[in-house]
């Protein structure tokens, strides 16, 4: 397989489980070396380092809460002391705090907006001052079909993913000069962590393909976003991965 990344280094917020992990794995495989970044699950962050180097590639974990700005420049400046540049940035880190809007307390939209939304916005703003230098660089933010066409129980949730297909769309027309391309990729539901207490009757019949998708095939589009020369002429996008939920 080609190995479009070779001597470049990349960021994947949230990666020690779920989609996050699953795209550290397939960057490393194009020759990246990956930071692991993750909050609290040290052990799986440290085991999918592990599943990178077994597999002959170069990682670290970095433990770093990316709705906070100290800690995303802690993160960028740990990576900068040890790779000395940031290639690809995909910004993946997120959780849900559901219930309906009469019952949603304002600590439960604060905390979703804090890190889908700001931390997008953190991570991007600390990496772009290096990509800019670099005149090159590609940046994938995980959106959700939720912040397309919405979701009961999730005015949380889809207003952070829809303010993520903004911003990517506002940062692609800034950074576009200096030839760094920004995307989002809109997964539908994904068996992870994040959907496994969800009661999937209701949700396969929304589901043209009439499954959940799985982790891979979210990493297969970020890979070609974050990776491929095919890529190059590719920005401001959102690109759907979700077994047809949303045609537009
Ligand atoms: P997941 O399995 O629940 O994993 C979440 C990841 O985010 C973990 O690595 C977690 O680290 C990390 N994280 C949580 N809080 C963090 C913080 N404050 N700072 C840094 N990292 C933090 O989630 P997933 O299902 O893979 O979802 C990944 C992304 O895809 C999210 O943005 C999500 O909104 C989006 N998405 C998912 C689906 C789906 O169906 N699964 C659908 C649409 C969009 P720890 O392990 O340390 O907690």
């Amino acid at each position: 397989m080609a190995q479009n990344l070779q001597g470049k280094v990349a960021i994947v917020t949230g990666a020690s489980r779920g989609i996050g992990r699953s795209t550290a794995l397939a960057l490393a495989s194009e020759g990246a070396s990956v930071v692991v970044n993750y909050a609290s699950s040290s052990g799986a962050a440290d085991a999918v380092v592990a599943e990178i180097e077994q597999a002959g590639g170069t990682a670290i974990a970095l433990k770093a809460d990316v709705s906070k700005a100290e800690e995303v420049d802690q993160m960028i400046e740990a990576t900068m002391a040890k790779f000395g540049r940031i290639d690809v940035l995909v910004n993946n880190a997120g959780i849900t705090r559901d219930t309906l809007l009469l019952r949603m307390k304002p600590e439960d939209w604060q905390a979703v907006i804090d890190l889908n939304l700001t931390g997008v916005f953190l991570c991007t703003r600390a990496v772009s001052k290096i990509m800019l230098k670099q005149k090159s660089g590609r940046i994938v933010n995980i959106t959700s079909v939720a912040g397309q066409m919405g979701n009961p129980g999730q005015a949380n949730y889809s207003a952070a993913k829809a303010g993520v297909i903004g911003f990517t769309k506002t940062v692609a027309r800034e950074l576009a000069p200096r030839g760094i391309t920004v995307n989002a990729v809109a997964p539908g539901f994904i068996a992870t962590d994040m959907t496994s207490d969800l009661n999937a009757e209701p949700i396969l019949q929304m589901i043209p393909l009439n499954r959940y998708g799985q982790p891979e095939e979210v990493a297969g589009m970020i890979q070609f976003l974050a990776a491929s020369p095919a890529a190059a002429y590719v920005t401001g996008q959102v690109f759907n991965v979700d077994g047809g939920m949303v045609m537009a």
